[in-house]
């Protein structure tokens, strides 16, 4: 079981570089009972802000918040941001978009939900912002860039997405929701605030999310085989989870015009293979590589260029990839021991291209 407490989300606990809070009207928190939610959602009511979350636990569970709902400040509504009406909720403060499943295995199993979250959900959350004269924060996504051609990515790079590959349901959601984002600011002075997010990883993570740092960590834990996809070669850039979260409070507490898009992740990249060794020796495991499809459009490189934010907003991760994953590695340890365990290991059909298409 997972709760917030035991995973280091306790709402009593605060490393925000601005304690003050955000707004003195309620704020909303999208996709709140997710895993960045969570975080999110603990670090606002830290700081005395009410918060009101909007889930519909599609890839979340409630256990994942059981220590905030029982926070005065704390108001969860079980919705789904796709239908939520524009006057639904009364006067907010600032609404933070996190709503959309975020793991490969799990987006892709309904892609149109994905791609709906992430365009209708928008525009509701936009509409919201407009009426309320609500700061908005949208969590777009390196995934913007698909399979980068430029290396590391900057936030002048347009990206290079299939349109049609197993991944555009997210990609290309979260690209228009980047859209949306400017046409209101342009047409009505929404005031947007966009992050692009690459990999997080951290405590409070779901066993069965998916991704590799949580699957490579339960399976070293377990002395299980580790499901390498590919020959490991492929890169990523892996940023605590407190990191990310001090980096979208700096974007939503500026004062200044900033809106973004500024990428939000940890410039230390590494390759897959290197991430499961470095977890078979910090667990002490007797796991084995086990070599498995590389998933279609997998991008083969991804690293963010942090300069802007670095500028902007004075902000850089400060936690190393050894120090995260050995706080990971105790909060899975804990976890399997209340008994919860599950892997996702990726359908075989999630690695065949759609008809007729190949893979870039
Ligand atoms: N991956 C892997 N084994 C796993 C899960 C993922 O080798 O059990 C690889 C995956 O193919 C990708 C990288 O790890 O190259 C990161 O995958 P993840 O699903 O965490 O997120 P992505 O960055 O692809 O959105």
């Amino acid at each position: 079981m997972s709760t917030a407490k035991g995973n280091g989300r306790s709402a009593g606990k605060s490393r925000s570089l601005s304690a003050a809070p955000l707004a003195a009207r309620p704020v909303l928190v999208c996709g709140g009972a997710g895993f960045l939610g969570s975080h999110l959602c603990a670090r606002l009511l830290a700081q005395g802000q009410h918060v009101i979350c909007v889930d519909n636990f599609c890839t979340s569970e409630e256990d994942t918040i059981e220590s905030l709902v029982a926070h005065p400040k704390f108001q969860l509504l079980r919705r789904d941001v796709a239908s939520l009406q524009e006057d639904e909720l009364g006067p907010l403060g600032a609404i933070f978009n996190l709503a959309c499943a975020a793991s490969p295995v799990h987006y892709q199993r309904s892609p149109l939900d994905t791609l709906f979250t992430s365009i209708r959900g928008m525009d509701n959350l936009l509409r919201m912002a407009r009426r309320c004269k609500a700061r908005i924060f949208q969590a777009s996504t390196s995934e913007i860039y698909g399979h980068p051609t430029m290396h590391p990515q900057t936030e002048q790079y347009w990206g290079h997405v299939n349109p049609i590959g197993p991944r555009s349901c997210y990609d290309e959601g979260k690209r228009c929701a980047e859209t949306l984002c400017f046409i209101y600011q342009q047409q009505y002075g929404v005031q947007v605030r966009i992050a692009r997010i690459f990999n997080t990883y951290g405590p409070g993570m779901r066993l069965s999310d998916g991704r590799v740092v949580i699957n490579f960590i339960v399976q070293a834990l377990a002395d299980e085989p580790i499901t390498l996809y590919g020959d490991g070669t492929q890169t990523r850039s892996f940023c605590y989870v407190d990191d990310l979260i001090d980096g979208i409070l700096r974007l939503m507490h500026a004062d200044n015009e900033f809106s973004g898009p500024v990428n939000l992740g940890n410039p230390a990249e590494i390759t897959v293979r290197e991430l499961a060794e470095r977890i078979i020796r910090l667990t002490g495991s007797r796991s084995q590589l086990h070599v498995r499809p590389l998933p279609v459009d997998d991008p083969p490189r991804r690293r963010p260029d942090i300069s802007l934010a670095q500028q902007a907003l004075n902000w850089r991760p400060r936690t190393d990839l050894e120090t995260g994953l050995t706080l990971t590695i105790r909060d899975v340890e804990a976890r399997l021991q209340r008994g919860e365990h599950t892997v996702l290991r990726r359908p075989a059909e999630m690695n065949r291209p759609l008809a007729g298409v190949s893979a870039v």
